[in-house]
């Protein structure tokens, strides 16, 4: 149960004056859903404006606030801007300009003949100074000449900054009184302002101290919630598990496993031996093997006499290493089922009779094999492919099926950052696969503008025609996934329109068995090229496919670049990755795409990125689901997680059951940023 402390901050923001359903959507979208998540949208960045007397005084780009006197509206034919021509007290003019929707405001604000107080920033446009969409018109001085220093919060469609910031204050009106949970010597050493302020502070200027706080508290509950899932672990019984090497034994593989391959298998197996379930995780570059490795664990589990369940995170990846396995399991006799979302009717009831009565042994589906209508007769180990999203094997563990707790293998490509392990699997042990298997070529990497696109086509032609296959993967636009489909939809058009048949588009929305028709024509050979958005990102794997061309890359991060570069140099033939970049290119931007072409070691890549990203900025650096936190930007996290772990290690040390009165204290924080999954593992918590 939440302490009832909390009860102010998770009320509905519906709760809060002026908030109608009109608003709630472009709330919703900003996942701004209770009073708590509105205390906690903190803003990007603050605008800091000059009062100037005159025009003359401002710098072009500067943002001020001065009086100025409407003396002529001038709407444009058609659907350009509306203008209202103001002049200061000097008699110099400039025009305050509207788009859209906007000008319907500026008639009524802007009256000619009256003084008004203007908020704004000064373009030039032309040969005159301009002002568009003014931040502020009003008619008093004081109310301007008091906000001279101004948050900029994050925005949806519907919502102006006056708007949410009167939400704002009045979800801060609301916060209670909570007790210190950082340990008091961390806390006076910091010189940190306590919760409630700190929360006041950070809405109200840059105050770096305040954000520290904020960002710590969500590290510490992160890492404490982490921290009780796995005392929790060490408590469960588990069953060991251990396998005689017969069914391994019959396994034809074309190769000989690298050395890490060898080193995991033989970490898992020690794992799988012990009666506290396994909590793995096996972390391996793209291509470096980890199908088998995971094979290997599955087959020890069914020599044991136990089942095996593969979760993989998309339909495609599921049916594709089903495909795999079926044959690689083939001369061992295994029984192998695919079970995913669409699967209905007979098919569906005869694979859930196979996991009751055992008769099937290893299981591989989407999260479709979790649902509750599925049970196993005996499940020994689950395994989770292509884990990037935080806490599901944690969570996974604690909802788990079986009579005891199944051991839990996550795999991962996502070559992260040290520092970011631990936030992300806390105290998980983990194999790497620091070895990639033999006769891999390196990817010819190369930056192209995108303004010699036909080109890139012509090449893309003469790849096909020499019998090899592509990606072409399009461009991401985050804020909107239907525009990256419109994108992709538009690309395959023009070139179906050149290469035919050989064709095929693969998104999002499209209808399952269109993607799975689409992929298995690619996959197949049949098809040559394929048209993607980012949804080919993890796991897909045609090794005759030799070409990779990238939209506007310099939209995507490093490691999802990296990732995408993964899909190709799989067989022994060498392998191409154009990175087709926009004319706008900052210098981060290039230094990034530089990076691509100079190393293909994931783990730098993802250092270098954090490095590129985390530089120096105080706002403005919040993450966009790469972390499992929403306060603590990357520079915050590298900087003060270490400190917030140890600060979690002692107080799980001194009271582990959260019983002392920091401890509940903490069981509030828990709660606060809902890793109160951690919270109901406490015997009567
Ligand atoms: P990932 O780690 O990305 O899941 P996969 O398991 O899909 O990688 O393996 C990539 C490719 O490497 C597959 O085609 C697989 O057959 C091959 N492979 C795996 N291990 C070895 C090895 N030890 N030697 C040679 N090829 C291997
Ligand atoms: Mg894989």
């Amino acid at each position: 149960m939440r302490p009832e402390v909390l009860n102010p901050l998770f009320v509905e923001v519906g709760a809060l004056d002026g908030v109608g359903p009109k608003l709630r959507k472009p709330l919703d979208k900003l996942g701004l859903t209770r009073v708590r998540d509105i205390a906690y949208h903190l803003p990007d960045r603050f605008v800091t404006r000059r009062a100037v007397e005159s025009l003359d005084e401002a710098g072009i780009g500067e943002q001020v606030v001065i009086a100025l006197t409407p003396t002529e509206h001038r709407s444009s034919s058609g659907r350009g801007p509306y203008r209202v021509l103001a002049q200061d007290s000097a008699g110099n003019i400039c025009a305050l300009t509207y788009f859209g929707r906007a000008s319907y405001t500026a008639k009524k604000l802007l009256p000619v003949g009256e003084k008004r107080w203007v908020a704004g920033r000064i373009d030039q446009f032309g040969q005159m100074l301009q002002i568009v969409h003014p931040d502020h018109v009003v008619e008093d001085s004081g109310e301007t000449l008091t906000r001279l220093c101004e948050p900029v919060y994050a925005l949806s469609e519907g919502l102006t900054q006056p708007k949410v910031a009167g939400l704002v204050e009045q979800a801060l009106s609301k916060l209670p009184d909570l007790p210190e949970w950082i340990e008091p010597g961390q806390f006076e050493a910091e010189k940190w302002p306590a919760w409630k302020d700190a929360l006041k502070l950070a809405h109200k200027g840059e105050h770096e101290a305040a954000r520290d706080r904020l960002a710590y508290d969500e590290l510490l509950a992160n890492s404490l919630a982490l921290m009780l899932v796995r005392a929790d672990n060490r408590l469960r019984k588990g069953q060991p598990l251990r396998g005689d090497g017969s069914l391994r034994g019959k396994l034809q593989l074309p190769y000989e496993l690298t050395g890490a391959q060898e080193r995991s298998v033989a970490e898992i197996e020690g794992d799988l031996a012990q009666e506290a379930p396994m909590l793995r995780l096996l972390q391996g570059d793209v291509g470096a093997g980890k199908t088998v490795v995971a094979l290997e664990a599955m087959l020890i589990t069914n020599e044991a006499g136990k089942q095996a369940a593969l979760l993989a995170p998309t339909e495609i990846l599921a049916r594709q290493h089903f495909e795999t396995l079926r044959s690689m399991v083939r001369p061992t006799g295994i029984e192998i089922a695919l079970l995913t979302g669409r699967d209905k009717g007979k098919a569906r009831e005869s694979i859930l009779m196979g996991l009751l009565d055992g008769s099937i042994d290893i299981v591989i589906g989407t999260h479709a094999i979790f649902q509750d209508t599925v049970a196993y007769r005996d499940l020994g180990l689950v395994v989770i492919d292509e884990q990037h999203r935080f806490g599901v094997a944690q969570r996974l563990m604690l909802t788990a099926k079986g009579k005891r707790t199944p051991h839990t293998l996550a795999m991962t490509a996502t070559p992260i950052p040290r520092t970011l392990t631990l936030a992300q699997y806390g105290e998980m042990d983990v194999s790497r696969l620091d070895e990639m298997p033999p006769g891999r070529q390196p990817i010819d990497t190369r930056v192209v503008a995108q303004e010699r696109l036909a080109d890139v086509v012509e090449g893309v032609s003469r790849h096909i025609a020499s019998g090899q296959q592509a990606y072409w993967v399009c461009p991401m636009v985050r804020e909107n996934e239907n525009e990256d489909i419109a994108a992709a939809e538009a690309r395959f058009a023009s070139l179906k329109e050149r290469f035919g048949d050989e064709v095929v588009l693969v998104h999002g929305q499209l209808k399952p068995e269109l993607k799975d028709a689409a992929m298995e024509r690619f996959a197949s050979g049949k098809a040559k090229l394929l048209i993607a958005t980012t949804v080919i990102e993890v796991g897909v794997d045609v090794p005759a496919a030799t070409l990779m061309v990238i939209e506007q890359a310099e939209r995507f991060g490093l490691a999802q670049l990296h990732q995408l570069r993964g899909r190709v140099g799989r067989g022994s033939e060498k392998s191409v990755c154009l990175l087709l970049r926009g004319s706008a290119l900052s210098e981060t931007g290039r230094e990034r795409l530089a990076l691509m072409r100079e190393t293909q070691d994931g783990f730098r890549l993802a250092e270098e990125d954090l490095r590129l990203r985390g530089g120096g900025e105080l706002l403005g650096t919040r993450q966009s689901g790469d972390t499992p936190f929403r306060v603590a930007s990357l520079e915050q996290i590298t900087r003060l997680l270490p400190k917030a772990h140890d600060d979690a290690r002692i107080l799980m040390d001194r009271d582990g059951g959260l019983t002392g009165t920091r401890g509940e204290a903490a069981r509030i924080l828990l709660y606060l940023f809902e890793r109160d999954w951690g919270v109901q593992l406490l015997r009567g918590g």
